[in-house]
């Protein structure tokens, strides 16, 4: 926007005169802990929600909507950290390292911004060792990432009444409890091709202690007493 217009969000909004390039935001950042910014997520979102431009995010009456789902921000052969995770790629298998995080964002049909929540990296000491498949163990991380931003947050998150949206990797019994046990629910998608339809189906579906909140779609499994309300 420099470039293009002469001026930037930068200078019209914060009143930033020196703009730092991005290698010295990256040498500031870099030394601080990422859970020192887990907190502003939360204000961000109570922010929006007391100024009263929260409207669009309401769904289902008085709720929001939150998609968790696994990215990977870094990849690199060479460069790498005591935190990277690692596989071998290529043909000649040489490691590379890697790292993810669980995003979670409030979302909402229809509506083209989003609200971005607090990430929760993987770390390594999820990765189960050798025994497993790369996919099987880049889902095992993911999961257990999830697992913690539930652990932390869903308790502070309950006041929003949130409904857990996310993928097939979600959809096991303990995930749907540990929603659950946090007041929410859950809506994540399984297709039928998926190894985890059938599965989840006589598992998560019917042990679920929902009693009548539970209703059932050919490709979409949900489990809420709100939503089948
Ligand atoms: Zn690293």
């Amino acid at each position: 926007m420099q470039d293009d217009v002469g001026r930037s969000n930068c200078q019209t909004l914060f009143g930033m005169q020196g703009i730092p390039s991005d290698g010295q935001i990256r040498n500031l950042l870099d030394r601080l802990v990422p859970d020192s910014f887990q907190l502003l997520f939360l204000h961000l979102l109570d922010t929006l929600r007391s100024k009263g431009d929260f409207s669009p995010f309401v769904r289902l009456r008085d709720r929001i909507l939150v998609a968790h789902d696994g990215i990977e921000f870094h990849s690199s052969r060479t460069i790498h950290c005591q935190q990277c995770s690692s596989r071998r790629t290529g043909k000649d298998k040489r490691p590379s390292f890697f790292h993810t995080m669980v995003a979670a964002v409030v979302v909402a049909p229809g509506h083209n911004r989003v609200v971005p929540l607090m990430p929760e990296f993987v770390c390594t000491q999820d990765d189960p060792g050798d025994q497993h498949s790369v996919r099987r163990r880049k889902q095992g991380c993911e999961i257990n990432a999830a697992k913690r931003w539930l652990t932390k947050w869903g308790a502070r998150m309950a006041r929003y009444r949130p409904v857990y949206l996310g993928d097939a990797l979600y959809a096991t019994h303990p995930f749907c409890q540990q929603v659950l046990h946090a007041g929410a629910d859950f809506l994540f998608v399984v297709k039928p091709k998926s190894p985890r339809y059938s599965s989840f189906y006589t598992s998560a579906i019917s042990r679920a202690p929902i009693g009548s909140g539970c209703r059932t779609r050919r490709h979409v499994a949900t489990k809420s007493t709100a939503i089948a309300g």
